[in-house]
């Protein structure tokens, strides 16, 4: 087909013809421009068809003038739907020219378009919220079914694929969703165009047969009409009468649903009156007229004017016994109601006149829909009417697509890690980065409506506490929560086990009260945190569990450290042998030891290898379990070498004593004194002496050698407490 100047004048005036008939207020001069725009701006474009593609926002645009006649910025908006998808105009071009309200319901209608695609259609009902979440204009969606509906009108020329894909979707969303809208115009020709492209073999039957029985039905109608005709006359009533136009789709679904032929569908044959009246009551008076006429049969009355269908519904359904004993199905309804039911949303344009708004479900919301269309009727002066217009619905929910097509419910500013928890807590647990639409994005970036998101894990990956920070989902949350929780679990009981360590080291007993003495004298907020601390080892436990003020048995604990480390050191390295050889090692604490003493070496986590007596208690418990920590160790130096070894000694303080003990080391075995340190107090003497000696046996007889001196009172190896 082609665009000639005739035939373009002649759209032109079609157009705006249906506007100035079916519309409130009509800027012809911004339909004018947009029709030339359009026109331009596809005039290199060409449909499957072959046609112009100028033709398919024009036809877009008649439907919505036609069908869902709202007001002139739909209808502008119609003719630009593609211009930007599709050509080089931008957005803020039309926006430029066309002002805000268009040019943000074209990028509505764009960016829905491509929603679907590339998806396999499983949660119809989702998916109407997700086209509703993506929009924040009524119109967007009513401009879409437009559009939806043209190309389901000119779909023959598309692929056999594309056919069903577009069909299935049609089926599933755009009618169920016109319904809901009221659209049943629109409605039944989605439908029945759907059905004629996914069955295509049952949509031809029911064609034939309807055709085959097309003059029955019709004589059939005129029969039980003509007496109706004639009473409504008589009555002087204004009103439209014929037989209802039967949907093939619905047709077909009530075939399945009865498992009966078409022939048995018993109201085929149904007929509606359409009444001028503005006034319901006529239209029981008619019903009144009918039962008179024919037998009714009361269970299949319906009356939907006093108790209208979710959807606004108004009519009267009325099934009596006609000609032949057949069952006839005759609805009543005034021409307000009539337009309600087959334009919805658009025609309460015209009519309703309640208010009542702040709802967020579907219905409620339609409903508010249709009281702004009601307002707006009163032609006030538009700004905050088409404020109105807005959307609240869905707009704290985006819907995400997994890469198999399945849809996510988010709330909004929902990021790639609130989408891994919603697919699996294990998936959340190790997500370590994620794909939108193909990109690699950070875990922290916000997806939107219409995304496809793809989880990237990793084994090693683990929840990070910062993901807390940008996180919006509870379940996220909590998952998060958990896993850090459990983990500072496991650190806290490391710092109670090193914690309780060092208590054995140091044999100190901590009640619980002492613990929280401790922990605020610390400044730590609670014991979990302190342990924590201590297992990172941000505290010196030492120095706390081991404080420098010192009693007399301190005193000679420190003395003896001074003792022990000096007398180590005059011996050289410890010798480990074995694969722990080269280890950093240390003297343990709790047994001391010193040089002749048997040793044994104890590999502890951190801190090297410690060396204890081969008698130390705490040793004992601590190997219980863990034979394969020790190592054997041994003092170095061959055998028969000397150590140094420490002797306390007590005494009554006489002149000469000094020199006994002296003689009573020098003449053993070669001992050498290394010092003497004697203090007297009250006649009493106490000396330090410290000797090189051989080995602890013959430490064991120096001392028996000592005791025997006159006026000694003790004589002991000079050692760490117990
Ligand atoms: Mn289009």
């Amino acid at each position: 087909m082609e665009l000639t100047e005739e035939k373009l004048d002649e759209m032109l005036k079609d157009l705006l013809n249906l506007c100035r008939t079916n519309l409130p207020n009509v800027n012809e001069d911004l339909i004018i421009k947009g029709f030339k725009l359009s026109l331009e701006a596809h005039k290199n474009h060409f449909r499957a068809s072959g046609d112009p593609y100028f033709l398919h926002p024009y036809q877009v645009t008649m439907i919505v003038a036609k069908e869902i006649p709202l007001d002139d910025i739909s209808v502008v908006s119609a003719l630009l739907h593609d211009v930007v998808e599709d050509t080089d105009i931008s957005l803020e071009f039309i926006e430029k020219e066309f002002g805000k309200e268009i040019a943000e319901i074209v990028d509505g209608v764009t960016k829905i378009g491509g929603v679907f695609m590339g998806q396999s259609i499983t949660q119809a009902e989702n998916y109407r919220k997700l086209l509703l979440s993506m929009v924040n204009d009524v119109r967007v969606i009513l401009v879409k079914f437009a559009d939806r509906l043209h190309n389901m009108r000119t779909l023959e020329f598309v692929s056999q694929h594309k056919q069903r894909r577009i069909a299935t979707e049609t089926l599933e969303i755009y009618a169920p969703f016109a319904n809901r809208f009221g659209l049943a115009k629109v409605k039944w020709e989605l439908e029945d165009l759907a059905f004629k492209y996914l069955n295509k073999e049952a949509y031809n039957e029911i064609s034939k047969k309807l055709k085959e029985t097309r003059r029955e039905r019709e004589d059939y109608i005129k029969n039980i009409t003509a007496p109706i005709r004639e009473r409504l006359d008589e009555h002087e009533l204004s009103y439209e009468i014929g037989g209802r136009p039967k949907h093939f789709y619905s047709i077909y679904k009530k075939m399945i649903k009865q498992n009966k032929p078409l022939e048995d569908i018993y109201d085929l044959s149904a007929i509606r009156i359409i009444l001028e009246s503005n006034d319901p009551n006529e239209c029981y008076y008619v019903l009144g007229i009918i039962n008179q006429l024919f037998k009714p049969i009361p269970d299949r009355f319906k009356d939907f004017i006093s108790i209208p269908k979710r959807n606004n519904y108004q009519s009267i359904h009325n099934t009596v016994i006609g000609p032949n004993g057949k069952l006839v199905e005759i609805q009543i309804r005034t021409r307000q109601m009539h337009e309600i039911a087959e334009k919805g949303v658009a025609a309460h344009w015209k009519y309703k006149e309640n208010m009542d708004s702040s709802n967020t479900d579907l219905e409620d919301w339609v409903n508010l829909i249709r009281d702004i269309f009601e307002s707006a009727s009163k032609d006030e002066a538009s700004n905050e009417i088409l404020q109105s217009f807005k959307l609240n619905l869905y707009q704290d929910e985006i819907y995400v697509f997994t890469p198999k097509g399945d849809l996510k419910i988010l709330p909004i500013d929902s990021t790639p890690v609130d989408f891994a928890y919603e697919i699996h807590s294990k998936v959340g647990y190790h997500c370590i980065g994620a794909k939108v639409n193909g990109k690699i994005v950070p875990l922290s970036s916000p997806i939107t409506s219409g995304d496809q998101v793809e989880i990237l894990t990793s084994k090693n990956q683990h929840p990070n506490k910062s993901w807390l920070q940008f996180v919006q989902t509870h379940k996220a949350k909590s998952n998060i929560r958990k896993y850090i929780q459990k983990e500072e679990d496991r650190i806290v009981e490391t710092g109670k086990e090193i914690w309780e360590r060092k208590l054995k080291k140091y044999k100190l007993i901590f009640t619980s009260d002492d613990i929280n003495k401790l922990v605020s004298k610390l400044k730590f907020e609670n014991q979990a945190k302190f342990f924590v601390a201590v297992a990172e080892d941000r505290i010196d436990l030492e120095s706390i569990l081991n404080p420098v003020e010192l009693k007399e048995d301190d005193i000679h604990e420190l003395e003896f450290d001074n003792f022990a480390k000096y007398a180590r050191d005059s011996v050289g390295e410890v010798v480990v042998e074995g694969e722990h050889k080269g280890f950093v090692y240390s003297y343990a604490k709790c047994c001391n030891p010193i040089p002749g003493d048997p040793i044994v070496g104890y590999i502890t986590i951190g801190e090297g290898i410690k060396i204890h007596r081969k008698n130390c208690k705490n040793l004992l418990s601590l190997s219980e379990n863990s034979e394969s920590r020790l190592v054997p160790v041994e003092w170095p130096g061959e055998k028969g070498s000397f150590f140094l070894a420490g002797i306390s000694i007590k005494g009554e303080d006489r002149p000469g004593i000094l020199k006994d003990i002296s003689n009573s080391i020098a003449g053993f075995n070669n001992t050498n004194i290394k010092s003497v340190n004697i203090s007297t107090t009250d006649s009493i003497f106490n000396g330090h002496i410290t000797v090189y000696i051989q080995d602890v046996m013959n430490l064991n007889k120096l001392i028996d050698r000592l005791k025997k001196n006159k006026g000694v009172f003790s004589v002991e190896r000079f050692d760490a407490h117990n």
